[in-house]
């Protein structure tokens, strides 16, 4: 018997069995693929942004009670998981938005130094080997599909969440929980594209901008970021729509939503329709769609205007100041309306999971099932784009990985 099963050998089972095992405890890594850290593979482009400057701040933590996720992050800071990477030698280089990937600029590093660590500190490793079921009568036994069966102390269940089922995501650790008591929050998926019923976005297909991007919270607030807009066949997608889709998704539930995208950030309309008025005085022989020439691409303006109704030929000296200043709003609050998320399958993250009310969040022990701890993203907190996600599974894994009370 070992002390401890840990079931998910992706980033948060990884780090809760090395936790674990360097604080003395026999354990076993039980994963269901034939590979450690798929995910981590494939996070990042390959190169996997493995945490975040700004990784200390809540704000970028969701979640139903999104303050759950306080004391783990209290317990392992940023500077934890850098002085933890960088003690197996992993270097770290920033990038925009404060992301830190590998100096290696290889996610495979991350899995193989953390491989070697567990190794180092005697995890026994068990790929192919997927969990289906798990009983207490005394101790813990799981089960895999093979029907061998380990028996321990205690569980740690880091399975992860839903998305990507081509890498062998699915529901049997959430519905272990569930089995044992704990309640799932609705699952949903996160950092995700969104799809709009607004059928005119077909003919921008493949327009990618930068722009400020916003919605209104249920609260009333306004939520913004301004990064990449990719405008697709579905609807729209691009760094600055996963990351919103964080704090988006859950509030769809509720019908669609209204963004409004900003072509220039930051920029008012007031400031853009002086700088139409200078541009057209210069040129008043222009027509309206050769006048944002050098300023907006013409694969976004010309279907964008003809959508608003102007009249793509009218020479700009004969448009009137009222029409420039009503397009120059348009230009700066461009309304388009999401009505979902794209499915699982395109998504990074899940939204909900284990209820957070179910788990003790100075242990990540059930409240529930004593010896039973959970860890990652199979629990009710996501997190937004930018290797926040990430943060959340090595924090929470060390908790879990720390016995209650050591
Ligand atoms: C395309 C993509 C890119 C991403 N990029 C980033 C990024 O750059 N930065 C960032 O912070 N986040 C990123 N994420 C999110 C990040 O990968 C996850 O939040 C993180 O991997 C969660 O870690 P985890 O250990 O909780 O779950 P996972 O990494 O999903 O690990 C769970 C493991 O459990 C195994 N498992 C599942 N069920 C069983 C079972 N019944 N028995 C045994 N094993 C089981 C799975 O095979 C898996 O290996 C990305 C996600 C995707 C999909």
């Amino acid at each position: 018997m070992r002390d401890t099963i840990v079931v998910g050998g992706g980033a948060a089972g990884m780090m809760a069995a090395i936790v674990a095992a360097e604080a003395g405890e026999r354990v076993v890594l039980l994963e269901g693929s034939g590979k450690l850290g798929r995910k981590i593979l494939i996070s990042g482009n390959g190169r996997c942004n493995l945490t975040n400057m700004g990784a200390d701040d809540l704000r970028h933590y969701h979640g139903t009670h999104p303050h759950f996720a306080r004391t783990a992050l209290d317990q392992f800071h940023l500077e934890d998981t850098l002085s933890f990477f960088g003690d197996l030698g992993l270097e770290f280089r920033e990038e925009k938005r404060r992301r830190l990937f590998p100096m290696s600029d290889q996610a495979q590093s991350v899995v193989d130094l953390l491989a070697d660590r567990m190794r180092g500190c005697g995890v026994e490793i068990e790929t192919a080997t997927k969990i289906i079921k798990m009983e207490r009568d005394g101790c813990f036994v799981v089960w895999a599909t093979d029907g061998r069966r380990f028996e321990g102390e205690r569980v740690i269940l880091a399975s992860g969440g839903m998305s990507l089922a081509r890498l062998g995501a699915d529901r049997t650790g959430m519905d272990m929980a569930v089995a044992s008591g704990h309640r799932l929050t609705p699952l949903e998926p996160g950092l995700v594209p969104l799809i709009s019923p607004e059928k005119y976005l077909a003919r921008l297909q493949g327009v990618k901008l930068r722009a400020e991007v916003s919605f209104a919270s249920a609260g009333g607030r306004r939520i913004s970021d301004t990064d990449d807009l990719l405008i697709a066949k579905y609807g729209v997608s691009g760094f600055t729509i996963l990351n919103l889709s964080a704090r988006l998704v859950p509030q769809l539930r509720g019908g669609p939503v209204e963004l409004r995208v900003n072509l220039f950030p930051n920029q008012s309309p007031e400031a853009i329709s002086e700088k139409l008025q200078q541009r057209w005085q210069r040129h008043p022989h222009r027509t309206l769609a050769l006048s944002f020439a050098g300023l907006l691409s013409a694969k976004l303006v010309r279907p964008l205007l003809r959508h608003w109704g102007y009249d793509l030929e009218r020479p700009v000296g004969k448009i009137d100041k009222k029409t420039r200043w009503h397009l120059a709003q348009q230009l700066t609050s461009w309304p388009i309306s999401v009505s979902g998320p794209r499915p699982f399958d395109y998504a990074e993250v899940t939204i909900g999971g284990i209820n957070t009310a179910d788990i003790n969040p100075d242990t990540m022990e059930s409240h529930l099932v004593p010896g039973l701890y959970f860890a990652g993203e199979m629990v009710d907190i996501h997190a937004d784009l930018g290797g926040f996600n990430f943060q959340w599974a090595w924090a929470s894994g060390v908790m879990a990985g720390r016995r209650r009370g050591s």
